[in-house]
């Protein structure tokens, strides 16, 4: 069982807040579009031949740039050099102002069946804030569309903690994605990110900082408005209407391997990380002559461990016994029974037979606990 996600670098407008790699010149598309195909062919053999692929993730930057013929052909080389479940969860990133009804509907004859949606609010003061490229508008249209168009399976992005959202804002926010009955929702809390434009336009004083006491708040706001709504949240920043849990990146969480495609996209073998050149001339140039320009870590048994902490913990399965034991020596073995034991009798964590997970109370403070549970020197 393995993913893989394809990094489509390309977006119309730069959002202030964002680190991700992308480009707002789309001169290069064509020649970035041949060189996916060619890393496509190129790392056929990373996953192992027999590996069955079950999800596929186009992200971005912004792949529902991509038209759906262009998504068929990437598809067309997909199947010819990997071995794809005949039920796969196929998700596309998109951007409201690209889903006009048409757009939608042509993607209905691709092998997409989910969309991952970037309406971040459905208020216009807010938008502005974070330079999104689509209005508020268009945010309840194109899900209004998808829905319409028999895309059942949607998640939304939404973004609390921002200066310009009230808390009455948050929560309409999440009432009208509840009621228009979004199966999954993803919500973050806004992050001042090192070297972003927001960053530089608080520095300046040209924007307001993010405030943690309203941040704190609209959590708890999310918190109980998803509960009451009947969602799950199965990560901390994740939530679902039971069954509809992202394959995907919960396969992230679990650490199965995965193929990551495109400029800065990054792979994992169960062993190694690697991540591809962040530059799209380079990353092109360097395909163009059949060599892909990347950075390899291998990874310690310690690095293995810690990450299956980090991102288990964070989730409701939580870490495997068994898998835990198995990753880590003897001594860590104890010194993580010592580290969990005050978490269990705090009742910040729990266990049962198979795992560990910390509790609803437990994830309020998921970052202090982990790391309070890592494998150190
Ligand atoms: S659309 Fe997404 S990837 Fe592009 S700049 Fe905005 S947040 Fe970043």
């Amino acid at each position: 069982m393995a993913g893989i996600y394809i990094h489509i670098p390309f977006c119309k407008k730069a959002c202030v807040y964002c680190n991700f790699h992308f480009s707002t010149s789309l001169r290069l598309k064509n020649e970035m579009m041949e060189a996916i195909h060619k890393e496509l062919q190129l790392r056929k053999a990373y996953l192992g031949e027999n590996t069955v692929i079950e999800t596929i993730y186009l992200g971005g930057g912004t792949p529902s740039l991509l038209s759906a013929d262009e998504v068929n052909t990437l598809f067309d080389t997909i199947n010819q050099y990997y071995n794809l479940a005949s039920e796969m969860e196929v998700t596309l990133e998109a951007n409201p102002d690209d889903l006009e009804l048409d757009k939608i509907q042509a993607y209905r004859n691709t092998p997409i069946n989910r969309f991952s949606i970037g309406i971040q609010s459905f208020f216009e003061e807010d938008l502005r804030f974070m330079g999104r490229a689509h209005s508020a508008d268009q945010a309840k249209a194109c899900l209004e569309n998808a829905l319409n168009s028999g895309f059942e399976q949607l998640t939304i992005d939404l973004i609390y903690g921002t200066p310009t959202l009230s808390h009455t804002h948050w929560e309409e926010n999440l009432r009208i994605a509840t009621g228009l009955k979004i199966p999954h929702l993803s919500c973050y809390a806004l992050t001042v990110e090192p070297k972003t434009a927001l960053e530089y336009q608080i520095d300046k004083g040209k924007k307001a900082d993010v405030d943690e006491e309203d941040t704190a708040q609209q959590f708890e706001t999310l918190l109980a408005i998803t509960a009451e709504e009947g969602y799950e949240q199965y990560e901390i920043s994740n939530f679902c209407r039971p069954p509809h849990y992202a394959q995907h990146n919960s396969n992230y969480w679990k650490q199965v391997p995965y193929l990551g495609i495109g400029p800065s996209a990054h792979s994992f073998d169960g062993k190694s990380r690697q991540w591809n050149i962040a530059h799209n001339p380079k990353y092109i140039e360097g395909i163009q002559k059949g060599k892909l320009e990347s950075e390899l870590e291998v990874l310690t048994p310690q690095d293995l461990y810690n990450e299956y902490l980090l991102t288990g913990l964070r989730t409701k399965w939580g870490v495997d016994k068994r898998r835990l034991s198995k990753l880590g020596s003897a001594t860590q073995q104890k010194q993580f029974a010592k580290a969990i034991a005050p978490q269990l009798a705090s009742g910040h964590a729990s266990e049962n037979a198979s795992s560990y997970f910390l509790t609803p109370k437990g994830r309020l403070l998921a970052d202090r606990l982990i790391s309070d549970l890592f494998w150190v020197d």
